[in-house]
């Protein structure tokens, strides 16, 4: 992409209303613009952020043998009516009718539209385990939306939803999904620290928040600081090995930690003084099991081994991929801006060209760009007209991890240099040399 044919709309001034630092720099770094409380625009910037971040959960879930589907925004009250949701939701819940007079929602999630698309195909318990998600825009009518698009009204959801024919292999259902979650989040360059959540009426153990800690996050959580050190499970997890996922989430679970509504204050203190972590959090997933609570009124059976029908055991698993955009930057900022993990960044490489119309800086920058592209890379190239001060301060804004900084100076020897957002450290090189550092794209 060449930055002077983009649209990336850079402000100068950041809105007072931004309270945290995410926000902050999605103004400024042109990422979001906000059309009403808690909704927003995604600006070419940020989608390109959100795109990858739903790929990598999109992968994922493909991955632990879920199966993507794509379900629509508006829901039919009656629907929500048969699980006895409709009139329970409260406020939430953002009500229509349509020109006949029918009523509507904007769907804040999807367990009873997911039901009544298995009802209405799956008979038989030979056609089950089954998982289906999707990544669709969810509306909640929040009474506090705030925080840009860590708390919107509008955001983007992964909801996956899995049917068992019993409890034992609903819980391996439920291990798929958080051994997936682990994955997922240690390929943002998160941490996310899976902690016990309130199951509510249904009761036992399966019911996990997925916390990122930041001094930002909305929910106080307890746990143990070995966590920060656990190993993520490894690609060639074996998704159907019931044992080995089971080794998993019981390795992922054999230490404390809770947040604040589940927290007992006893445990913790039975942890080495060392080892406590008591800290803020964002909730970047939500897990649960939910048994027969919408199979049993919305009639999703299906006949068992011996022919009779019972009732299919589910659960629901939630990943906010907006939400997300927000917590890594949360987790990765400094002075001068974002600081992505290298496959989240919007763009995998910046060119500066600190001359614009000096025919041999053009002429190196349009060959690194050139090259750059043909290898795979999301390319930068900044042939603006702006001062290199103005260019180094955009590249580290957006966050770009590396740069490679074009001049007129350093082209009389042959060199260009190349900086690492990261650390900020630069280092003199060769064009070979430059090129030869990136030689093609595998992610
Ligand atoms: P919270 O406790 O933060 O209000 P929730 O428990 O209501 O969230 P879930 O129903 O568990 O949310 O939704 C699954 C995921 O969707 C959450 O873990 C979060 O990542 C995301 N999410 C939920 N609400 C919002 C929101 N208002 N804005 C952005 N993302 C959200
Ligand atoms: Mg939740």
């Amino acid at each position: 992409m060449r930055l002077s044919r983009y649209f990336l709309p850079l402000l100068r001034d950041t809105p007072k209303e931004a309270e945290i630092v995410s926000h902050r720099l999605m103004l400024r770094a042109g990422m979001i613009r906000q059309q009403s409380a808690g909704i927003y625009s995604w600006l070419p910037l940020g989608l390109r952020v959100l795109d990858k971040i739903s790929r990598i959960v999109r992968e994922e879930q493909n991955r632990s043998g879920a199966i993507e589907i794509l379900m629509p925004t508006i829901q039919s009250a009656d629907l929500w009516r048969e699980s006895g949701r409709y009139d329970a939701y409260g406020k939430e819940m953002l009500r229509i009718k349509d020109r006949h007079d029918r009523e509507m929602l904007y769907g804040p999630t999807n367990e009873e539209m997911v039901t009544d698309i298995f009802r209405s195909y799956v008979k038989s318990y030979k056609d089950l385990p089954l998982n289906l998600y999707h990544i669709q825009w969810k509306f909640r009518d929040e009474v506090r939306p705030r925080f840009g698009v860590m708390r919107g009204r509008e955001f983007l959801m992964k909801d996956a939803y899995s049917f068992d024919i019993d409890q034992a292999s609903a819980r391996h259902a439920y291990n798929r999904m958080f051994t997936a979650y682990l994955r997922t989040f240690a390929r943002l360059g998160l941490k996310a620290i899976p902690m016990r959540a309130d199951t509510g009426p249904i009761g036992g153990d399966l019911s996990h928040e997925f916390i990122v800690l930041a001094s930002t996050g909305e929910s106080q959580v307890f746990c143990h600081k070995d966590y920060l050190d656990f190993e993520t499970p490894a690609i060639d997890t074996d998704f159907d090995s019931v044992d080995g996922l089971q080794s998993v989430v019981d390795k992922w679970t054999s230490l404390y930690a809770a947040t604040e509504e589940m927290h007992e204050a006893a445990d913790y203190d039975a942890i080495p003084a060392d080892k406590q972590l008591s800290a803020r959090g964002i909730e970047v997933g939500h897990i649960f099991y939910f048994g027969t609570k919408y199979s049993e009124p919305m009639g999703a059976t299906v006949a068992g081994p011996d022919g009779v029908p019972v009732p299919v055991h589910g659960g629901s698993y939630g990943i906010g991929p907006s939400r997300l955009v927000a917590a890594l930057i949360e987790a990765g900022h400094d002075d001068g801006g974002i600081i992505w993990p290298d496959e989240i960044a919007p763009f995998d490489i910046a060119v500066l060209n600190l001359k614009v119309g000096d025919a041999a800086t053009d002429g190196a920058c349009e060959q690194l760009y050139k090259t750059l592209l043909a290898r795979g890379y999301d390319a930068l190239y900044d042939d603006t007209d702006t001062r290199p001060g103005g260019k180094f301060a955009t590249a580290d804004l957006i966050g770009v991890p590396w740069q490679i900084i074009v001049g007129p100076k350093g082209l009389t020897e042959g060199k260009v240099e190349i900086k690492r957002r990261t650390s900020g450290e630069r280092e003199l090189v060769s064009l070979e040399a430059a090129l030869d550092r990136f030689k093609g794209k595998t992610a």
